[in-house]
């Protein structure tokens, strides 16, 4: 075996190794995974992100909303049934950011901006499952084992091209280049699409465990793509369009229907609980009142 081909074999068999002892299984989906990275180093990471990434924020502490936030992220941890999870739920207040995330370990933040566009606690159930589905699903992991597996391509590939006496320096350096442009167009970004449908139809399967009708899923997306006028916020980028989760959402469905009339938690959760106009002005909580209508604003739409 000359270089040249050493060089290839040993790229491809240590990619093929890391394949066969890194697949595990996606909750809820059952999807097999590539996935390089412990779950433990996982979560400490997530712990010690949580709090850098809350250091500088006003974070909600005995109010009506942050109760509400800790009341239905414990139901849907409950669903997730994770028992390495150190569960923590923040309400990060008077900010105008629609979003919500967790990081690997069961760390939560939801902003305030993100309370009338889920409207009521089913809403909220669907958007925290979706983002402990993330997490869950070790889709951070995913990704970071994705990119690692490119870097260590990409490496192969250069020592394998540089064996090469008739290419220039410059010559490798382009074909390095293009191949690990190609590799994030193809490999990485419809990944994450791929993720993002996955977090839904896990986040629905968990509202519904913990009794929260599914129905309100799809309709939370609905609102979304209406109280940021078609235009992408932080929580939507390099996600499915509207139209492709809605389909997706549809096809899990009975499922998430059947499991919501099994769960013995259920109670009528989609009374309006936020609109608009409890935060215009920098606002706190409050209740009732019809959605007011702003411009660039959130949701309007009622169920
Ligand atoms: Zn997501």
């Amino acid at each position: 075996m000359n270089t040249r081909s050493m060089s290839r074999f040993t790229a491809l068999g240590l990619l093929l190794g890391l394949g066969v002892t890194a697949c595990i299984k996606v909750p809820v989906t059952g999807r097999r995974q590539f996935n390089l990275i412990p779950d433990g180093i996982m979560r400490s990471l997530g712990e010690s992100t949580y709090t850098s990434m809350l250091a500088d924020e006003d974070i909600a502490k005995g109010s009506e909303n942050s109760s509400v936030i800790k009341r239905v992220g414990q139901r849907i941890a409950d669903s997730a049934n994770q028992k390495d999870y150190d569960w923590e739920f923040k309400l990060i207040q008077d900010s105008d950011t629609i979003n919500a995330w967790c990081l690997p370990g069961g760390k939560i933040a939801v902003y305030t901006g993100l309370l009338p566009v889920v409207q009521n606690e089913a809403g909220l159930a669907f958007v925290t499952g979706h983002e402990v589905g993330h997490a869950t699903a070790h889709h951070g992991a995913e990704r970071l084992s994705q990119q690692l597996a490119v870097l260590g391509g990409m490496a192969g590939l250069y020592v394998y091209l540089d064996k090469k006496s008739d290419m220039t320096d410059k010559q490798v350096a382009t074909v390095v280049a293009a191949v690990g442009v190609g590799a994030q167009g193809a490999v990485i970004l419809p990944f994450s699409r791929a993720h993002e449908k996955e977090a839904d139809v896990i986040g629905m399967m968990y509202m519904a465990k913990a009794g929260y009708p599914p129905e309100e899923a799809p309709k939370v997306w609905d609102r979304m793509e209406e109280a940021t006028g078609g235009g992408m916020p932080a929580i939507l980028s390099t996600h499915p369009s509207n139209e492709q989760r809605k389909a997706n959402l549809r096809e899990w469905m009975p499922k998430a229907k059947k499991r919501y009339k099994r769960s013995s938690a259920r109670s009528g959760t989609q009374q309006t609980l936020w609109t608009d106009s409890d935060f215009s002005g920098g606002g706190s909580s409050g209740s009732g009142g019809g959605g007011k209508k702003t411009t660039g604003g959130g949701g309007k739409k009622t169920n």
